[in-house]
């Protein structure tokens, strides 16, 4: 059944405001020859956003499910690493994770599920490549089957002002930020290796982060106290081909006759026997 499986999966993704800290790259320079306004609205600009953030949201989520199934997952961080709290690692670990890497001793070498997919010890490359997403403005440019989205790239300032009732609320600092509004796309992975249990660990976690999408936890990139990050995710089919891919985001289209045959397909079969693997991983790591 995994063999039916594509090894490149793709994650529709939905926000109306994003914010990643000043780590969105911009292909302004190609239009601005010279007179370009950064908060003009008739930009056209489009850019990527790098898959850092996005790697440790889809993380997070998948160690919750590995939590709620009763496993442990293993923690981002080395046991040694000068974490500025005390007390923060061991508390983590009570909480559901492993020191990081301990789970290499006792199986085959590949570790916990999540170890497995996400590599980091050693140099031990993750099973799944997670890529950076490329925005454009333009809707007709936007190659959904390349894990592009459609995104309206805008500079926000923010002036913080003083609270002394003397300074006549005088700004203390200007902050810019790079954000993307109204995000609707493709986040595309690719597996190196498919495993049933490694997509159904996919699958649930995006639906978990999509049922607590506005708790502060489970936002994606920063300004999360502005609502920034508030992320709508749903795993496309990974039974669809190409250009079922690119139906799912024709406003004007919707699904076919085979499209809907393919929801049950997966829905009733391969799902429930991939979280079984998963169930059975989890058990046995336990
Ligand atoms: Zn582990």
């Amino acid at each position: 059944m995994i063999e039916d499986i594509n090894r490149d999966v793709f994650v529709r993704i939905q926000t109306d405001l994003l914010v990643v800290g000043d780590s969105i790259m911009t292909d302004r320079h190609h239009a601005s020859n010279g007179n370009y306004e950064d908060n003009d609205p008739q930009n056209q600009i489009g850019g990527i956003i790098p898959a850092f953030s996005l790697s440790g949201w889809l993380r997070h989520g998948m160690e919750k499910v590995i939590q709620e199934r009763d496993g442990t997952a293993c923690h981002p961080g080395e046991a040694n690493a000068n974490f500025r709290k005390d007390g923060v690692y061991n508390r983590d670990l009570d909480a559901g994770y492993h020191p990081k890497g301990d789970c290499l001793e006792d199986d085959d070498g590949n570790g916990c599920v999540i170890l497995d997919l996400f590599g980091g010890f050693g140099n031990r490359p993750g099973k799944v490549m997670r890529r950076p997403i490329k925005f454009s403005p333009v809707r007709s440019s936007v190659d959904y089957t390349r894990g592009q989205a459609e995104g309206h790239y805008r500079r926000l300032n923010r002036n913080v002002v003083s609270r002394n009732e003397e300074d006549n609320r005088e700004p203390l600092r200007n902050a810019e930020l790079d954000a993307v509004a109204n995000l609707d796309g493709c986040w595309h992975l690719s597996f190196r290796e498919t495993k049933p249990e490694f997509v159904a660990l996919l699958a649930e976690a995006i639906d978990y982060l999509d049922a607590h999408k506005t708790e502060f936890m489970h936002q994606l990139g920063g300004a999360r106290n502005f609502g920034g990050g508030i992320v709508d995710c749903e795993l496309v089919n990974p039974l669809y081909n190409e250009s079922e891919l690119r139906r799912v985001f024709d406003r004007g289209k919707g699904n076919t006759n085979k499209m809907d045959d393919k929801d049950d397909e997966w829905a009733d079969e391969f799902l429930p026997e991939f979280k079984a693997e998963l169930a059975a991983r989890v058990e046995a790591e336990s």
